[in-house]
């Protein structure tokens, strides 16, 4: 009876104690990186040692590491984050888990966690975090950032898939990466913020926005995406229509427009059935018909081109990767999507 009671007692105390478990899946980037004492240069370190660095996560929670990859994320694709994003929701399918850190280069940061954003089916939080000084930088910026990460999934705040570096949370739908070196890198632009990681807390700026779920198609369609400039000319957008892709992002120019040079390869593409997608290379804003001249927006909206009003164009291609299977032969609804997000 009495071993019985101290049995019990101490299954109580093991319960009382046990951490929540956090998935940390490793695919790569700055922050794992080392350099190489010989060629100076910073390359990807063959032994995964990022965690074990940072002894303090392991009070905080139980750490289930995944090494998944060990690329540079300028590496990354769409099949290989589409590999990444099953395996997450494969793991965190089981109930003890309660959020996952994604360990990430940070070049392609603000695509892959948009990919993830998008094709996820948990709604457990999922913080994309990196560094921009590597490893072997004694000031390197990745273990305050696991740590930030952890502390987010701890607290009560969950915004679901979040891009979360330098104590900032963004929203992977309005992130970009601003600076090349400086580790204040990452904003949200005119959106900003979704919060902030001080000491243990979580403070809410703004609430997340609705989430929005594509399943992953089997294959991806082939979206090329041209950017306009003064002075360009028709001849890179007949190439690309000439490979038959299934879309032609253009970064247009202010609110939407190109030069009536580059509007003779649109209508090239528009011709072969391309579907064209305008965008803007300005990064506030948003892309309108305005301008009625050859190859103002309006004038290239008549023509049948489509607008894609917020997003640019590597979120835009992200985003046509899942809608453009979706919705198939429907275009209406691809329109009334594209204006909207
Ligand atoms: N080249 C690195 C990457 O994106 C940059 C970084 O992680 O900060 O993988």
């Amino acid at each position: 009876m009495r071993s019985l009671f101290f049995l019990f007692l101490f299954i109580s105390f093991q319960l009382y104690c046990e951490k929540p478990t956090i998935a940390v899946f490793n695919t790569g980037g700055t922050i794992s990186e080392v350099e190489d004492p010989i060629t100076k240069s910073v390359v990807p370190n063959s032994k995964n040692i990022l965690l074990k660095k940072i002894p303090q996560i392991y009070e905080l929670a139980e750490i289930m590491e995944i090494n998944f990859s060990n690329i540079d994320s300028s590496q990354m694709n769409e099949y290989i984050w589409a590999d990444l994003s099953k395996k997450v929701d494969e793991i965190l399918q089981d109930e003890k888990i309660i959020g996952a850190v994604i360990i990430h280069g940070t070049d392609t940061m603000s695509e892959g966690s948009f990919f993830l954003d998008l094709s996820l089916k948990t709604n457990k939080p999922i913080i994309f975090t990196g560094a921009m000084k590597n490893s072997s930088d004694p000031f390197s910026d990745g273990p305050s950032n696991i740590c930030n990460a952890i502390i987010q999934i701890l607290s009560k705040v969950n915004f679901g898939v979040t891009v979360s570096l330098n104590q900032y949370i963004n929203s992977p739908r309005f992130v970009y990466k601003t600076d090349t070196t400086n580790p204040q890198t990452f904003k949200s632009y005119e959106h900003g913020y979704l919060g902030y990681v001080f000491e243990k807390n979580v403070y809410k700026l703004n609430e997340a926005p609705k989430k929005l779920h594509f399943p992953i198609p089997d294959k991806f369609p082939k979206i090329y995406i041209f950017q306009d400039y003064p002075g360009s000319k028709d001849e890179i957008i007949k190439f690309m229509a000439d490979n038959k892709p299934d879309a032609i992002i253009i970064e247009g120019l202010g609110s939407g427009n190109v030069s009536s040079d580059i509007f003779k390869g649109i209508k090239y593409a528009l011709d072969k059935k391309i579907l064209i997608v305008i965008t803007s290379t300005v990064p506030e804003g948003g892309v309108f018909p305005v301008y009625g001249d050859i190859g103002g927006g309006k004038y290239m909206l008549e023509k049948g081109a489509i607008f894609s009003r917020f997003l640019r164009a590597d979120k835009t291609r992200i985003l046509l990767l899942f809608a453009l299977p979706y919705y198939k032969n429907n275009k209406e609804e691809l329109i009334k999507l594209l204006n909207n997000f």
